[in-house]
């Protein structure tokens, strides 16, 4: 049975190891039932931090508190099922090498040290080998992965340690020795040189010490990236390997999810982790490197997938877009803002941005941006006054509008630029006006547009519903006529043109920008000239359930009509003529029965 913690089986291995000299750890061990004995409610089978569940030591400096003697290991009997680990580095004198993808296993194999004699154990699909600690090791920092084969070193005073059998790992599987290569039986091998050399020429290109290095040689499979093993690669191949293997990943949904789980990996594998800014610099460099190259006319294969191919992908990514810089390239720069230095600080005037204001109840501003022309907005994108206010609803706004441009709401440096900065040291003593704050100074008023004239946008969206009501369908039987159960426009009556709100809005919405509150004032103006309190609301039952409609006669038709044909009194958006086709719908239900609401 999974988890089954036997202490005299543990005990005597353990023992084992003791007189072999390893230094022995007590780790958290797991419950019957899945979870870790160190209490995190998400350190358990089937939690977040699953992959932790059982792992790690118990206690902190736990590096010194390895077991001494027997004694120290009959201390560990208090009823709770442990793990064991063994400490890697110089004072261990021991390291570990794991093969956990099919690669590592290839490139152990291309080492020869498949045939090695050392004493070597499972855990689950992969196998680890523990051999002897090398003084040219030193700098080669807690973890490296030459050829995806993961090398745990310990190195530098790193607190490292590998568990051992017969510890228990959270898939279920019993960590095991390999037969004939169990501790007991063989000593610990000297780690052979070839793997010396490949882990000095990892821990080289991977920036070791403090360099910050950007070359990455693990596999696909995100596991811990530690300070001095290149985190910014790691982090930045990441996020490219999950871009490019999404189907959609430039469209709106799949862009925040993959920012997110890219986030959460960063914080999960990073240590320490980047900055919220620093990873979000990384993710949206390789987004907007994978816009580039789609608007380049590329789109991915499976070439593109490969870890050589994501590897060299990034290189260039890196050669594209100055890392230092790439918040500035990707989010404000690239936009049409201009840069300029103040002290130490990047600031920025409005360059090519303007803002327009719609005096009407309430007043609107439209953030005017030809850079962002192609995207749905066209380069507009309209606000409330409580909104150009806010740094972070903007940075919300100009995303929801461009379905593209994603200036991060929460970075500092968002609200610096938008909202400017008061003079201080940083500055050299002079304080920056915000971008906000510019845009104000420069609007002009020429440029400002009273109510009256925003009738040209309600002109526009009532042409958008004459279209959805031109594609109107007929009932299929005229004895028993019902609506479209789909809520899309039927000539119900030969004066009764039903039709779902919600519907039509949606499928509107789905090829043209409608700002929050449009449908609302929509709906507002017709009322008006309907000289109406409400719209009409019926229902029908179907053999699912009663669903209501808005009712429109010829008179609200022509009411939208009017609101389509504009201030100028010429129709927009081309011909609308009410010649409706006879289309049928679907058959009538068994149940009919139409009654009106009581409003
Ligand atoms: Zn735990």
């Amino acid at each position: 049975m999974a988890f089954e913690f036997d202490f005299n089986h543990a005990f005597k291995w353990c023992a084992i190891y003791i007189s072999k000299g390893l230094r022995i750890v007590r780790l958290h061990g797991i419950w019957p039932d899945g979870r870790c004995t160190c209490g995190d409610p998400e350190c358990r089978v089937g939690g977040s931090k699953q992959r932790n569940c059982g792992k790690h030591p118990v206690g902190l400096e736990w590096g010194d508190r390895w077991a001494r003697s027997e004694d120290d290991l009959l201390a560990w009997c208090d009823g709770v099922p442990f793990n064991v680990g063994v400490v890697l580095g110089k004072e261990g004198g021991v390291i570990d090498n794991e093969d956990d993808s099919p690669e590592a296993t290839a490139f152990r194999e291309s080492l020869g040290l498949h045939e090695l004699i050392t004493p070597s154990w499972t855990s689950g699909k992969s196998t680890h080998q523990l051999t002897r600690w090398h003084d040219s090791l030193e700098k080669c920092g807690g973890v490296q992965k030459p050829g995806g084969l993961e090398c745990r070193l310990g190195a530098g005073g790193r607190q490292i340690q590998s568990v051992l059998p017969p510890s228990w790992h959270w898939s279920g599987v019993q960590y095991r020795w390999k037969p004939d290569l169990s501790l007991d039986e063989v000593e610990v091998a000297d780690t052979p040189r070839t793997l010396l050399v490949q882990i000095c020429n990892a821990a080289e290109a991977g920036g070791g010490g403090n360099s910050g290095g950007h070359k990455y040689h693990g596999p696909l499979v995100f596991r811990e990236v530690h300070d001095g093993e290149g985190r910014h690669g790691a982090l930045l191949m990441w996020a490219w390997n999950k871009i490019v293997n999404d189907r959609f990943p430039l469209a709106p949904e799949r862009r925040a999810v993959l920012t997110q789980e890219i986030l959460d990996a960063n914080e999960k594998y990073i240590k320490p982790q980047k900055t919220r800014d620093e990873a979000l610099q990384i993710i949206n460099s390789c987004f907007e490197h994978y816009r580039k190259k789609q608007e380049a006319g590329w789109s991915p294969t499976p070439t593109d997938i490969t870890q050589e191919a994501i590897e060299s992908e990034t290189v260039k990514l890196e050669e594209t877009i100055n890392p230092e810089e790439a918040v500035a390239v990707v989010g404000l720069e690239a936009h049409g803002l201009e840069p300029y230095q103040v002290g130490e600080i990047r600031a920025y005037r409005v360059g090519s941005w303007s803002i327009e204001m719609i005096k009407g109840d309430p007043v609107e501003i439209v953030l005017v941006v030809p850079q962002w022309k192609p995207t749905p907005c066209g380069g507009r994108v309209n606000m409330t006054l409580d909104t150009f206010r806010s740094a972070a609803k903007v940075a919300s706004t100009v995303f929801n509008a461009t379905h593209r441009v994603i200036l991060d709401g929460d970075s500092k440096k968002w609200v610096a630029t938008w909202k400017g900065m008061d003079a201080s040291k940083k500055t050299g003593g002079v304080s920056i006006p915000g971008i906000m704050e510019q845009l104000m100074a420069r609007k002009k008023r020429e440029h400002d547009i009273q109510v009256g004239s925003a009738s040209k946008r309600y002109a526009e969206l009532a042409g958008y519903i004459l279209k959805a009501f031109r594609r109107a369908t007929t009932p299929k039987d005229e004895e028993r006529p019902e609506p479209n159960e789909s809520g899309r426009p039927c000539w119900v009556a030969p004066d009764e043109l039903w039709f779902q709100w919600g519907k039509v809005w949606e499928e509107i919405s789905s090829a043209h920008d409608v700002a929050v509150g449009e449908k609302n004032k929509i709906r507002n103006r017709l009322l008006e000239i309907m000289h109406a309190k409400d719209l009409i609301h019926k229902r029908h039952r179907f053999p699912s359930g009663r669903l209501e409609y808005v009712v429109f006669t010829r008179e609200w038709v022509a009411a939208l009509e009017l609101l389509a044909s504009g201030d100028d009194g010429r129709p927009v958006k081309g011909e609308i003529d009410l010649v409706f086709p006879k289309t049928e719908n679907h058959s009538p239900s068994t149940v009919h029965d139409t009654e009106a609401v009581v409003a």
